[in-house]
């Protein structure tokens, strides 16, 4: 037998971690750099907690959806859905990207005008529009979608008395095999809901329908639910069509795409579940091209997308305040990130990532915010490593809803940075200082 060739040795540690209890590797890896640039860096320079946001990701996520889409339907127009993050900044780089504005609120109307988008690039949806903002957005030439019959009526009035002619779409909810069933915004299909606002709007001299909208819920897994409620509108439409030969100008799907996070509890990764946009696509523009709809009628496709396109590009970084054992010895990890910045750890597993590189050893721990208060919890129980004080880590996808639904207690709100198309930081949001909290407060004479 021949002498066996001599190999130097090597070593390498290796860290998988303890497979979870589906085989799934729990090694965590280190995120020094976001976008090419150093965490640390960043945090040095404008502390901790600190939210980030990626421009690139934003322009990769929108030229995903936008591919998705427009390889399959020849006429797509995006919406911004403010409520899912109205930083000006942000919502500025969605209408450059070539989005309109999809609003729920007085406020958030005045918000995308002030961003400089046009009336007539705004939806406004939303069940609680007043008849001064109706009439500023029919004077504007927005869509206004219904929502219920008394908003109808308020409308009407509202046209009638200042004699002007609204552009309105009606928002339908219906059955797409989803329960419990989201049937608290706009008009059900299946009891004749809709159908009998849309004949009481094309009997109304002072309003033009335009479309038809629907937006089925939000992280909705299932392509089917979308082709069915795709189904169900472009049926409304040729229904439209044939009793008044009149043909709306788009179908409006809303938002509600799943974004790569993990709802908390699931099994699996949602890397790994969540469908692709060419699926959603796929479901969504198969229903309105196979329905009845004639193929030189077809309406524009609107996407009212938020969380799908904007969760992956945001990013929480925050340190290690404490490490204490529980009273069953667990171990409990407190840091500077409450559920006042992370109101989405309500319902994901948000992943974490430490800074830099650690022994590789995880151990089963909660990890707590720094609030007083018992559901301050970001991490009710996750294989960690072990982290000392002052070490820092990255929490991914927060791009969605935290900085809307964030809430200022006992403690200010951090540093908001955008790491832009050329990789330069800007501060969009300058953190919070008491004269910021205090500012719209009076006190009374003799308290003085
Ligand atoms: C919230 C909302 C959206 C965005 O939903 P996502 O789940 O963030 O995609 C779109 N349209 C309407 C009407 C909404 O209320």
């Amino acid at each position: 037998m021949a002498k066996l060739i001599f190999e130097r040795p090597t070593i390498t540690r290796l860290t998988p971690g303890v497979p979870s209890k589906h085989g799934v590797g729990t090694a965590i890896a280190p995120m020094p750099l976001i976008e090419g640039i150093k965490v640390d860096d960043l945090m040095d320079k404008y502390g901790s907690p600190l939210s980030i946001f990626s421009e690139r990701t934003i322009q990769k996520g929108m030229e995903d959806i936008k591919r998705a889409f427009s390889i399959r339907y020849p006429k797509v127009q995006m919406a911004w859905s403010y409520k899912t993050n109205y930083m000006d900044a942000i919502c500025r780089i969605f209408h450059k990207e070539g989005s309109w504005a999809e609003v729920v609120s007085g406020f958030e109307y005045e918000k995308a005008l002030r961003n400089g988008v046009r009336g007539e690039n705004i939806i406004f949806n939303g069940p609680a529009k007043n008849a001064a903002e109706l009439e500023k957005a029919v004077r504007n030439g927005s869509f206004i979608h219904i929502d219920h019959l008394d908003e109808l009526y308020l409308l009407s009035d509202v046209c009638h008395r200042q004699n002007l002619e609204a552009r309105v779409a009606v928002r339908v909810n219906m059955d797409i095999g989803i329960y419990p069933k989201w049937d608290r915004f706009g008009l059900n299909y299946e009891n004749g809901e809709a159908w009998d606002v849309i004949n009481r709007i094309m009997i109304n001299p002072k309003m033009k329908l335009m479309g038809l909208h629907t937006h089925i819920g939000t992280y909705i897994m299932s392509t089917d639910a979308y082709r069915i409620a795709a189904t169900k509108l472009a049926d409304l439409a040729c229904n439209i069509a044939q009793k008044f030969d009149h043909y709306i100008s788009y179908i409006d799907m809303g938002g509600g795409f799943a974004s790569k996070n993990t709802l908390r509890g699931a099994f699996l990764s949602g890397e790994d579940t969540t469908p692709s946009f060419d699926e959603y696509a796929e479901a969504i523009t198969s229903a309105i091209i196979n329905s009845q709809i004639k193929p030189d009628k077809l309406p524009t496709l609107i996407l009212e997308t938020g969380r799908a396109l904007i969760d992956n590009a945001g990013f929480t970084t925050g340190s290690v305040i404490a490490n204490k054992r529980l009273s069953d010895s667990r171990r409990a990890t407190i840091v500077d990130v409450g559920v006042n910045l992370l109101f989405t750890s309500f319902w994901y597993d948000h992943k974490i990532h430490p800074v830099n590189s650690h022994s590789g050893l995880v151990e089963e721990t909660t990890i707590y915010g720094p609030l007083c208060m018992n559901i301050d919890v970001i991490r009710p129980s996750l294989m960690f490593p072990a982290l000392k004080s002052g070490d820092r880590f990255v929490i991914t996808r927060t791009g969605a809803y935290n900085t809307t639904q964030w809430m200022q207690f006992i403690t200010y709100r951090p540093n908001v940075i955008l790491i832009d198309h050329n990789r330069e930081v800007h501060v969009i949001r300058k953190g919070e200082t008491l004269e910021d909290i205090s500012h719209n407060e009076e006190i009374p004479e003799y308290l003085k």
